[in-house]
């Protein structure tokens, strides 16, 4: 009688612990790239959602109340930071969410993008290696039950960002000096820029908010004939026909897509920040080199 009460008992442990596994901590991201490497270094211990969903602009984002929902009984809500989210401290206050923010650009040199930061840093995988180090600290510390996990994670992520890093680094070597240079509507490269060598040289008067003029397109011609720039390219969250109409009137080579704030679904060409990257540099290299 007695060894069949520890046997209830026991059974009622394994079905509590269980049942504690089976409701990972709910953590929120702002948009794809952050969730991508949240997921990687939460892994299977947390369930994570993501905001402004792939091929979606955070810049321009309009929160829904759904979101509202969504991050309402989450634990850590993860931002870039940087001014990349400025609708995001309403939508928490309208929330009534008691969610820690983690900010995963916390220790990153910030470039400029006129008078304010460039919040664009993940195009440098070394900045990436910061998120992942935030991201991994700010997971263990909201729930240090699974902490092993978390290490285990970001140091097996970490380790496939050194070879991406590595690698763009070799492909972007391979260019002729004289070409790296490429003109994109959306001024999203900086960091990619100073990492690895590239020139990107952004259209004057363009935004992800608004068509340029036709005045606009025949400056960006004279520049594009001017600085000789043998590519530009296309992006996923703007409006291709200024691109086609700048190619057509310079020769300058269109060089696809270049993906800068959002991934894409799962049968895009980016469906994780690590695609992305190795899209970017194949883009490039195909564009850029002899
Ligand atoms: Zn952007």
């Amino acid at each position: 009688m007695r060894r069949l009460g520890l046997l209830f008992i026991c059974i009622a442990l394994i079905a509590s612990a269980q049942h504690v596994r089976a409701e990972p901590p709910k953590v929120v991201a702002s948009f794809s790239i952050l969730g991508d490497l949240v997921g990687n270094v939460g892994g299977t211990s947390v369930a994570v959602i993501t905001l402004v969903g792939p091929d979606s602009d955070a810049h321009v984002y309009s929160p829904t109340p759904a979101d509202a929902k969504k991050i309402a009984d989450a634990k850590l809500i993860f931002i870039n930071g940087l001014g990349f989210e400025g609708w995001l401290p309403r939508l928490v206050q309208s929330s009534g969410s008691k969610a820690k923010i983690v900010t995963a650009t916390d220790g990153i040199t910030p470039l400029r993008l006129g008078s304010d930061a460039d919040p664009h840093a993940w195009q440098s995988v070394g900045n990436a290696k910061i998120y992942v180090g935030n991201i991994r600290d700010a997971l263990a510390a909201a729930d240090p039950a699974n902490t092993g996990q978390y290490r285990a994670n970001a140091e097996a992520y970490l380790a496939k960002l050194d070879t991406l890093d590595r690698d763009v680094r070799d492909a972007m070597a391979k260019i002729p000096p004289a070409r790296r240079k490429v003109i994109s509507t959306h001024r999203a490269f900086g960091y990619f820029a100073a990492s690895y060598g590239i020139e990107f040289i952004a259209p004057l008067g363009v935004s992800t908010e608004s068509e340029p003029s036709a005045r606009d397109v025949a400056r960006i011609i004279t520049q594009v004939k001017q600085a000789k720039i043998p590519a530009v390219f296309l992006e996923n969250v703007t409006d291709p026909r200024l691109m086609q109409r700048i190619s057509a009137e310079t020769g300058a080579k269109v060089g696809g897509t270049l993906y800068s704030d959002g991934l894409t679904g799962e049968k895009g060409d980016a469906p994780t920040y690590i695609e992305m990257v190795r899209h970017n540099i194949k883009a490039l290299t195909r564009a850029l080199g002899d």
